[in-house]
Formats: structure tokens, sequence, C-alpha cells
């Protein structure tokens, strides 16, 4: 890695896809200078993948299925990388049974047992299991009201509870809702039409990234040792904690965060699609098999188990509203802190669920922000 620089034209703390994506533009549009400050012994955030000892590609923090909404953003991030398919096929194991998740017309044939003639049929099925619920104040209302009892019990109550440790009644209706409800056989996890994978990995994507000569990275460094040393010339692009940035000021954004445990098996293939989820049964939500969409051709595989649990690194904010109210408070500071070139971006700095390409966007829109104050 390059070395520090004391005076750099921007001071950037996180080396995750915020990070690496200002770096990138203001290197390329601005000829200016970054120094990227993490915490971690790598770059790429949570997309951070590598090979195992037995030479398997892993995402070292779960599963990465990228996808895109808008195609400007996929092509800014193809000047990066090759791509492959991302076909990304989940199932859910329930009783015994594997069942396609997202919900689609084949789970609700399998789950009832029926045999329906039409899309319409199956719609008309579902709409006498609807339970009428006036205002969708939370998860639980949500799937209650599209899809019943069964399929919200055996589905959704016991994973969610799982994966949050709060129950889907406390909980906004967006986080059961980034999952599609489909009434045809489309199996795909996501609904976005743009899915790929990096072909040699993310890890080399952000690589690729930030390999401007303009661009330092000091891994293994915590922010606050070096926050009085570095004077950044434009901006500081902070992209960990708000909560604290601002030393607990209002309280602590409560996370969730994963324990990830890998299991490696002398086989070309372990199971039957990348993911399998499991709501009911076990301590862990999810198997991550990821060769399944690397596409490695190797004689071993990988298994990820994914355990949540609330300590450790910060994964996902938790949408309920207690912490809503908290984070409220914590924004009026980060518009303040703009007013002095502090910026905020990205899940943790946002406290917001987002995606890779969602990131990737903002990141981008915050670099031309930061960009057109310069140049007045
Ligand atoms: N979810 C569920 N059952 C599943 C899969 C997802 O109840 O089989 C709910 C759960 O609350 C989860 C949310 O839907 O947190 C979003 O799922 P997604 O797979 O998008 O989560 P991520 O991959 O971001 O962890």
């Amino acid at each position: 890695m390059k070395k520090e620089n004391k005076n750099p034209d921007l001071l950037i703390i996180g080396a995750g896809p915020v990070g690496c994506v200002i770096a990138e533009r203001a290197a390329k549009l601005k000829q200016w200078t970054s120094l990227i400050i993490e915490k971690r012994n790598h770059i790429a955030g949570n997309c951070y993948d590598k090979l195992n000892s037995k030479g398997v590609l892993v995402h070292m923090y779960g599963p990465h299925y990228m996808r895109f909404k808008k195609k400007k953003i996929f092509k800014y991030v193809s000047n990066f990388t090759k791509w492959i398919n991302g076909n990304y096929i989940v199932k859910s194991h329930v009783d015994g049974k594997l069942y396609p998740i997202p919900i689609n017309l084949t789970t609700l044939e399998k789950f009832f047992k029926i045999k329906f003639k039409s899309k319409k049929s199956a719609i008309n099925f579902i709409i006498k299991k609807r339970i009428n619920i006036k205002k969708i104040r939370n998860s639980e209302d949500f799937i209650l009201s599209k899809l019943g009892r069964e399929i919200y019990e055996k589905f959704y109550k016991n994973y969610t509870l799982k994966q949050w440790g709060i129950h889907p009644k406390n909980l906004d209706k967006s986080i059961v809702g980034r999952l599609p409800i489909r009434f045809d056989r489309n199996p795909y996890y996501v609904n976005q039409k743009i899915r790929v994978m990096p072909k040699y990995g993310y890890t080399r994507l952000f690589q690729n990234m930030i390999s401007d000569k303009k661009i330092s990275v000091q891994l293994k460094t915590d922010f606050n040792k070096v926050k009085n040393k570095i004077k950044p010339k434009h901006a500081t692009i902070y992209t960990g904690p708000p909560d604290l940035y601002f030393n607990f000021k209002y309280g602590k954004l409560d996370w969730r965060s994963l324990n990830f445990s890998f299991k490696t098996h002398r086989k070309k293939k372990i199971q039957d699609c990348v993911q399998i989820n499991y709501p009911n049964e076990h301590k862990y939500t999810r198997k991550v098999e990821i060769k399944h969409v690397t596409k490695q051709k190797t004689k071993y595989s990988t298994l990820c188990f994914e355990y949540p649990k609330s300590k450790g690194d910060p994964y996902y904010p938790i949408n309920n509203k207690k912490n809503k109210n908290i984070f409220k408070k914590y924004e009026r500071l980060i518009k303040k802190a703009e007013k002095k070139n502090v910026f905020f971006e990205g899940r943790l700095a946002q406290y917001k669920y987002l995606n890779m390409d969602e990131v990737i966007e903002r990141a981008l829109n915050l670099f031309n922000r930061i960009k057109k104050k310069y140049s007045r």
C-alpha cells in the first residue's frame, strides 16, 4: 500500500465502496489526492472477498449479490471489472422441504399442495388468505396483509426474529418488503435485470478502482488516531457509524451484527443453490455456497453459516422507532458538519439499509456536490 499523505485534498474514512468511489472520482476528474484511512487490514469493506486455503473464493462478510437498478451506475462500475452473470437462486428450508424464496407460484403450489391453472387463480386463492389490515404499521402487518398467516408463520416470522432479535411487529415494513412477492415462476432472488458478479471478485474490483497514484491507503488505523494530525485541503468523507463520530452524544444507535462460520468440503458443489434459508431451525439464518455464483472451477467448495448477533461489527442498521429517533438527532449534526466540509455517506454513516448499487450512486452524487463546491 502507498504511504501516508499528511496533507491530502480529501481525507476519507473507510475503504469500502463509498471511500473507493470518491477517491477514484477525485483522482480522475479533479486530479485530487486522497488519503483513505481504514480500521481493518483490508480494503473493500464488507464486500471483501479472498481465496481461502483451498483456493475457494469466499465472501468474508456474507454474500454480496451485485445488481443494478440503473444502467449508468452499472456502466461506471464496469470500468473496474469484467462481469459474469449473477442469477442468484435462494431456497427456504421449511418442514424438511426446499421452497423457492422469494415466494413465487411454485412456492405457493408446493406449500398449499394445489396446482393453480393461472397466475390469476393463485392470486384469487391468496386474496382469501390475506388478513385485512387497514394501516400497515410494521413487517408483520405487511406480510399478513399480502400473503396471510400460514406463509408469514413458516417463511418470515422466525427468520426475522432470528435475523434481527426483534419481533416483526416492531420492525419497519420496508425490512420484509425487500423481498419481492411473485405470482409467476421467476426464481431469481432480486428483481433487477442487471445481476452480475465481478469476474475476479470484489476485492480486485475495488483495488482497480483505487489504483491511481494519487490515492493512498492506510490500513489498520483508527480514525481517532489521525484526525488531529491530518488536515485535508478540501473535505473529509466519513463512512463509519455517526454515533461513534459524535462521541455518542445522543446515545448509541443499535446495529445488527453477524458471525460467519466457514466449512470447506472436498466437493465440487455441496448444496442445491447459492443460498438456503432456515427460518425455523438452527441458530444460523442461512447457509451460503458462494461458488454457485462465482462459478469457480475448483475441487473444493465452501459453505458460510451466518449467525446473527447484537454485538460486534455493525452490519445492519435497525429500522425501528427508537433508532429512527436517535438517528434524526445525529442527522442534524451531520448537516452542520457538512458546512465544515465533513460529509457522511454509506450504509453506516447514513444509517440506511442500502444495497451496493445505491451506495455507489450516492457516493457519485456526493462527489459531484463536493466537486461543484470547488469549481465555483
Ligand atoms: N426474510 C424472511 N425470510 C427469508 C428471507 C428474508 O423473513 O427467507 C426477511 C428478513 O426479515 C430479512 C429481510 O426479509 O431480514 C430482508 O432479507 P434479505 O435477504 O434482503 O436480507 P440481506 O440479504 O440484506 O441480509
